[in-house]
């Protein structure tokens, strides 16, 4: 099971949303382990490619960022200040008047940032908060004044102009650093830019970035094959049944890898596809913990491996499948398999 993962593409995907924002800083956004692909070689390579500012979603991920980004590169933690999670060396962005007064009890002199809720309800001062705190905290000259947008994966969506409007008025006067847009936000223009660029997705190669390289490619290997015969069923609860002789191959992964159980066949017509090459192989029957049953009929030699994950199949090709988002099946991808960087 080999997560194989393209830290070119991932630079070349850094640089190209940051030549979409000449005029910004571009950080990288590293939160729950780098989506998925291990935030620690992820960031190293960004480092590379010139990020020096860096987001996590907590305080206990940190370390391996830190670790890997020496002293000189900013961690920015998005949860802000929670009780009993002492951001470090991090500058945690403040959510709420709790946060802030939390924060600069127990670390007057550290930096610190803020982030403000726009109209999305989910992190963030209300502007009710800010208008009571505004001159205070910005006396003590925040780092960073933030906010997130709901709705940038759709570019005709009014929330977007709504939330810039909001963004613009909440900040007046600010002259600390400012950023509103994430992948999506990067996408809508350069109003939406202000001083620093925060993508994730479109660095590894997800939508709403649609000129990414791809950058993961998940190969599982085959344990065995089969023929069966017609009339002969597959997997678990007998869901899929030969109509003709097919030749099975076993491979290892299942929903304990993210290789989510509603990717299993819809009764005998299959919705996932794993590739050999080119050539697409129905996945048959349930998708099992640790195992995938796959019809390999139409190859003439078994490979050793079949790829889930390939520039031919991307994370949003699977995401469609089960109606959610690249996002999800990334960060789903378990802790079994081996994780080799080009
Ligand atoms: C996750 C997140 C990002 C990155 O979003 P993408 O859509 O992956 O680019 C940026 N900002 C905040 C606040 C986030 O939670």
């Amino acid at each position: 099971m080999v997560l194989q993962i393209d830290l070119s593409a991932l630079k070349a995907n850094y640089r190209a949303l940051a030549s979409h924002a000449p005029g910004s800083r571009a950080a990288a956004v590293v939160k729950a382990n780098g989506y998925g692909l291990g935030s620690g070689e992820i960031a190293a390579a960004l480092f590379e490619a010139g990020a020096r500012d860096f987001f996590v979603a907590l305080a206990s991920e940190v370390a391996p960022v830190r670790q890997a980004v020496g002293a000189e590169a900013r961690i920015f933690v998005l949860s802000g200040h929670m009780e009993g999670a002492d951001p470090g060396d991090a500058i945690p962005l403040l959510n709420s008047p709790g946060q802030y007064f939390r924060d600069r009890a127990m670390r007057p002199d550290r930096p610190f940032g803020i982030q403000l809720d726009t109209g999305m309800n989910r992190l963030g001062m209300e502007s009710g908060e800010w208008a009571g705190l505004k001159q205070e905290i910005l006396a003590q000259n925040p780092v960073l004044v933030m906010s997130h947008l709901a709705c940038a994966d759709e570019p005709g969506h009014p929330m977007n102009a709504n939330q810039l409007v909001a963004f613009r008025e909440m900040t007046q006067g600010v002259t600390a650093m400012r950023s509103l847009a994430a992948t999506g936000g990067v996408l809508l223009g350069a109003e939406y830019h202000f001083d620093l660029i925060r993508p994730g997705i479109g660095l590894y190669g997800g939508q709403p970035f649609s000129d990414a390289q791809p950058v993961v490619t998940l190969s599982l290997p085959v344990i065995q094959t089969r023929d069966v015969l017609p009339g002969e069923t597959v997997g678990y609860g007998n869901t899929w049944t030969a109509q003709q002789p097919t030749r099975v191959a076993t491979v290892a992964a299942g929903y304990a890898d993210g290789i989510h159980r509603a990717l299993s066949s819809d009764g005998d017509v299959p919705r996932l596809n794993l590739l050999a090459g080119k050539i697409r192989c129905p996945v048959l029957g349930r998708v099992s913990m640790d195992l995938i049953t796959v019809d390999v009929s139409a190859l003439e030699e078994i490979p050793a491996a079949l790829d889930l994950l390939s520039p031919l199949q991307t994370v949003d090709a699977v995401a469609g499948i089960i109606g959610t988002i690249g996002y999800e099946v990334l960060t789903s991808l378990g802790n079994r398999y081996k994780r080799e960087y080009l």
